[in-house]
């Protein structure tokens, strides 16, 4: 378990999986072998797997405990959920989350927030929980923190091409009366606050956190790999709108560069927490062991 302590918060990693069937060419699909030469040394073998030459991505939730709340920060992929379209996680029955959550000391009923960076279906997977054949609320006591923007722009996308993902991980919550829909600026107080990040899905948010002076940000998926820091410029397959991605992901490197704030990088390799630093015309994450 990997944890990060500054002032009243408390940061654990929840990892789910650790997945390594993401093909560079394919996962970013502008780039050519050619532009990989440069990278594959310094990547293997922690953000590369070295038998297989894919990305190593982590699917993890952040969770958040201060001295007011204790939060979940997006929630995976999820058990028994039907992503026909993604068969390595299709009705997937991990059964590693609310473990890793009860090794943390906390029950589904001890969490009052789950915050959600944007409604891919890796990141609201245990929004809800298969019980007697019905989708419900994994945690019964939580208000969910969506974007209203995103919410929006996921409805549209489901009118034109229904989202599976949207059926049992999102609706539910609605449905249960759970739902705080925000501005991608809402603060929850001076110590938790969202920070609007779009580009990679409609209204995609990051979580910002402070307290006693230090600081730390949840990324989402504003950046995937720490290949992105090198080359921020490279667009991934499901950037809803890539330059607009582009431009978040060059604004968030050079507003965090050598700036006194904890990333924790929501698909990095482990342990995901670290810092961005300036490397030649570009930048570098350090991670923190
Ligand atoms: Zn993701």
């Amino acid at each position: 378990m990997q944890q990060r302590q500054f002032g009243n918060i408390r940061i654990t990693r929840i990892v789910e999986s650790i997945g390594t069937d993401f093909q560079p060419l394919t996962f970013f699909p502008e780039t050519g072998p050619e532009d990989w030469e440069s990278h594959r040394t310094w990547m293997l073998p922690r953000a590369m797997d070295t038998a297989s030459g894919n990305l190593v991505l982590v699917f993890q939730a952040f969770l958040v405990q201060t001295s007011h709340h204790t939060i979940i920060v997006d929630t995976c992929v999820g058990d028994d959920k039907p992503r026909e379209a993604r068969p390595s996680w299709h009705l997937q029955q991990l059964g590693t989350f609310l473990p890793l959550l009860a090794k943390a000391g906390v029950t589904p009923e001890d969490v009052d927030y789950v915050f959600c960076t944007h409604m891919h279906s890796d990141h609201v997977g245990w929004n809800t929980q298969l019980r007697d054949g019905r989708w419900v609320p994994t945690f019964p006591n939580a208000q969910y923190v969506f974007a209203r923007g995103e919410l929006e722009g996921w409805e549209k996308l489901h009118r034109e091409t229904p989202q599976p993902h949207l059926i049992d991980s999102v609706y539910p919550i609605l449905e249960a009366g759970q739902a705080k829909l925000v501005e991608p600026d809402f603060a929850l107080d001076d110590e938790v606050w969202l920070e609007s990040t779009p580009g990679h899905t409609p209204d995609h948010v990051s979580v910002r956190l402070a307290s006693q002076g230090a600081q730390a940000v949840i990324t989402g998926d504003l950046i995937h790999n720490p290949v992105q820091c090198l080359e921020p410029a490279w667009i991934m397959r499901a950037d809803f709108e890539p330059e607009r991605a582009k431009a978040t992901r060059q604004k968030f490197l050079d507003a965090h560069c050598e700036a006194d704030v904890l990333v924790c990088a929501t698909h990095f390799p482990e342990p995901s927490f670290g810092r961005i630093v300036r490397r030649d015309d570009a930048f570098w994450f350090t991670y923190e062991e």
